[in-house]
Formats: structure tokens, C-alpha cells, sequence
């Protein structure tokens, strides 16, 4: 069985990343920070289904709880074939009234995680010569989004990162990609108003918000050997919205 690693699982896309992984014979480490009851609820609804879960707290942009996170799933599963880097925050308002507390805060969790997850795992892959790093952007890192620069600055610094490692780790059998959604309805976009949504929706050709399903399917195959030609890429899913 193979294992990945899905930071920020306990809720939307790394949830539904994670039940679709376990499904398809992964071992799975359901990171999560704050939703403690969450990660463990997902935890206890696949092991009674006999699918391989595990759950871990941990604040991905520390890094020695970072560390840690990595070191949990080597003890419990000898290796890491999959890192999902997918916990993230959203920060929307005009850049003048942005707090640089929450400009920190974003970067932090968006694009410093990932960097610090990615160098976790790359020394394991590289001495297996062989996984698959597959980073989570966002529409706004490849257009930008007014309203949410800091955000669509880390999404964009996801895009390039990714380009970058791809690069580094592609000669030694590991395969860095990214995945760019559109709009998922999760609790990031709580916030909207049902109008809000439906105005995004009409101008969506495939006429419907995405679910976080949507982005799972994507995971499991742009880490299956059907997309082992695959490396450096943006995967680009929101219905073609924007596009
Ligand atoms: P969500 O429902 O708000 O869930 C966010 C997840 O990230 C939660 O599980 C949360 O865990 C975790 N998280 C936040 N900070 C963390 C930290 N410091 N350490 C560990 N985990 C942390 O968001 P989502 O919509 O599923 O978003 C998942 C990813 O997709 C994000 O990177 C987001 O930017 C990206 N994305 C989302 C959309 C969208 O429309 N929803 C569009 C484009 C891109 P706890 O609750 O346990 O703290």
C-alpha cells in the first residue's frame, strides 16, 4: 500500500481527498490544526469501512511541528509516497486595509507549509527515487483575484514553487504538479450569499459551483501511474470559469 500525507484533511478538498485515497488503497494521514473533532470523526468513519486512517495536529507552517508531521507517518508507515499540500487560508479585503498580521498569517500557512512539507518528504523520496508532490493553488495564483492579492500572491509563489521543484526532484523519480480551483463549495466560501453564488455560477460554462470531489479525482490520478509522463503542471479545474 502506498501513503500520503493531506494537510489541512479535516475539512472540504483534504477531506474528500483523503476519503477518495483511502478508498483507492492508501494509507492515510489526515492532517489537521484547529478541527480536532473533525479529523477524528474522518478517521473513525474509514477505519470502521477497513480502509487504513490515521489522524495528526499539526500547524504545517511551523516548522518542527512540520517535522513532526513527517516523522508521525514514517514511524507508522515506513514512507511517504504522496504529499498533498493542501491546508490554506483565505484572506479577501483591499490590500490598504490588510493587517500585517494577516498578511503574515496567509503567507505563512499558504506558501511557507508548503515549502517546509515539500523539503520534509524530498529527502525520504529522494533516497526511494521515487513520489509525488502534489501542491494545491487556486484560480487567483494564475489571474490574480481583487480583493485577495496576499492570497493570489501565494497561490501564484504555489504555481512557481512547484514549477521549480518539479525541476529539482524530476530527475530523481518524483513528480511535483499543482492544482489550480476554481470555486469549491467548502467553508472558504461560507461567507457567500446564495445570490453571490449564483452570479458566479452564470458565469461559469459548466454551470455549476465545483465540489470538493471534483479536486479528490484530480489528486488520486495526477498521482496514479496513468499521469506518470505529467510534471510541472497546472491543473486547472473551475468549470472553465475565467478561463
Ligand atoms: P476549508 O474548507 O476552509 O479547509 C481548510 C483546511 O485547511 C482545514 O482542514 C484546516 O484545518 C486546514 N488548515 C488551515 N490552516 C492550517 C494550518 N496552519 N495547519 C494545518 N492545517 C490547516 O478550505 P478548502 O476550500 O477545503 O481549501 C483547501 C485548499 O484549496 C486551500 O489551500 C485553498 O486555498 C484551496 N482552494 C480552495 C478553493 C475554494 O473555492 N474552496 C478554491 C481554490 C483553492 P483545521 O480546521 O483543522 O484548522
Amino acid at each position: 500500500m502506498k501513503t500520503a500525507i493531506i494537510t489541512g484533511a479535516s475539512r472540504g478538498i483534504g477531506k474528500a481527498t483523503a476519503i477518495l485515497l483511502a478508498k483507492n488503497d492508501y494509507n492515510v494521514v489526515i492532517n489537521y490544526n484547529h478541527s480536532e473533532e473533525q479529523a477524528k470523526a474522518l478517521v473513525d468513519e474509514l477505519t470502521t469501512q477497513g480502509l487504513s486512517a490515521v489522524c495528526y495536529k499539526a500547524d504545517v507552517s511551523d516548522e518542527t511541528q512540520a517535522e513532526a508531521l513527517v516523522k508521525f507517518t514514517l514511524d507508522n508507515f515506513g514512507n511517504v509516497d504522496l504529499l498533498v499540500n493542501n491546508a490554506g487560508v483565505s484572506a479577501s479585503g483591499l490590500l490598504i486595509d490588510t493587517s500585517t498580521r494577516q498578511i503574515n498569517e496567509t503567507i505563512a500557512v499558504n506558501l511557507t507549509a508548503t515549502v517546509l512539507m515539500t523539503q520534509k518528504v524530498a529527502r525520504g523520496m529522494l533516497s526511494n527515487q521515487s513520489g509525488n508532490i502534489i501542491n494545491i493553488s487556486s484560480i487567483w495564483g494564475e489571474i490574480g483575484g481583487s480583493c485577495e492579492a496576499v492570497y493570489s500572491a501565494t497561490k501564484g509563489g504555489i504555481i512557481a514553487f512547484s514549477k521549480a521543484m518539479a525541476k529539482e526532484l524530476g530527475y530523481n523519480g518524483i513528480r511535483v504538479n499543482c492544482i489550480a480551483p476554481g470555486i469549491i463549495d467548502t467553508d472558504m466560501n461560507a461567507h457567500l450569499s446564495a445570490c453571490d453564488v449564483q452570479n458566479i455560477i452564470d458565469d461559469i460554462p459548466c454551470q455549476r459551483i465545483g465540489h470538493a470531489e471534483d479536486i479528490a479525482k484530480a489528486v488520486l490520478w495526477l498521482a496514479s501511474d496513468e499521469a506518470d509522463y505529467i510534471n510541472g503542471q497546472v491543473l486547472s479545474i473551475n468549470g472553465g470559469w475565467n478561463t
